[in-house]
């Protein structure tokens, strides 16, 4: 996809945006744009709600409290939501972080927190994932915000999951090997990917797990990972194999 406005402030906004419309900004957003970025009246940045594609649009108040806009004309169309599925176990707060960003740049189209016998986190600011999940997908330039899932278990992640999605399982106790040949048989089948936490998943988690008929193990090498390192090798070697990097 060309890059255009590259240059430009990219925010994401909920309302419609149609040209010569006007939407004001809240607080926030006013703040960044008319104070930390100084842009004034006539200024241009870039908007995306998610639906409408992106769209040039230019100041017509910059206070600080509430910067109003017009959108102009749209550069770029609305393109579909990503269909890769991202589960993974908790991380501590600024690893979290970390990775809500991550799976983002990656191209996943929904992030599902899951909590395992040993994720060290129980309770997630739901709020903090998704504003996290926003901020990146304004820096890499995504037209639709992956959904961010409230925190689910293992138990119900596998008692609902569907049938006609694969689950692919980093899987650390797998023997080292590349995951190119496994991952190479599911292209154009609709697939996600489970990490698990720091500790890693208990012996019974994995035993219930490989035995499933829709679970496919990958190695991601020799050496153990940590959760977020993992997060982006299995979420890079899917989008290079059978994802939106071909
Ligand atoms: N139990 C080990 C530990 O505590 O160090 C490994 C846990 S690892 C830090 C966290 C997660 O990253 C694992 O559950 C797995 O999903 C993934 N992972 C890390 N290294 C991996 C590898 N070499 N192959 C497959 N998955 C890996």
């Amino acid at each position: 996809m060309p890059r255009t406005h590259a240059a430009l402030p990219r925010l994401y906004v909920e309302p419609d945006l149609v040209a010569g419309g006007s939407l004001t900004l809240g607080k926030e957003q006013s703040l960044y744009l008319a104070a930390v970025l100084r842009k004034t009246v006539g200024d241009e940045v870039v908007l995306f709600n998610g639906r409408h594609g992106a769209w040039l649009a230019r100041l017509t108040s910059d206070s600080k409290k509430s910067v109003a806009l017009e959108p102009m004309e749209q550069i770029a169309a609305q393109t579909p939501p990503s269909d890769l599925w991202y589960g993974f176990a908790p991380l501590k707060t600024e690893r979290l972080d970390y990775v809500i960003q991550k799976a983002v740049e990656m191209g996943a189209g929904t992030i599902q927190p899951v909590i395992t016998r040993f994720t060290q986190v129980n309770r997630l600011k739901h709020e903090r994932l998704v504003a996290n999940a926003i901020e990146a997908a304004e820096q890499c330039e995504v037209l639709s915000v992956p959904v961010v899932e409230a925190e689910t278990t293992l138990e119900r992640l596998i008692d609902t999951w569907p049938a006609d999605r694969r689950l692919v399982l980093a899987d650390e106790g797998e023997a080292s090997a590349s995951p190119v040949d496994v991952l190479g048989t599911l292209k154009g089948q609709k697939v996600g990917i489970l990490i698990g936490p720091e500790g890693g998943f208990s012996d019974d988690e994995r035993t219930k797990l490989r035995a499933l008929p829709y679970v496919v193990p990958i190695s991601l090498g020799p050496r153990i990972l940590r959760a977020d390192t993992a997060a982006v090798a299995a979420l890079a070697v899917i989008q290079a194999i059978i994802g939106d990097w071909r």
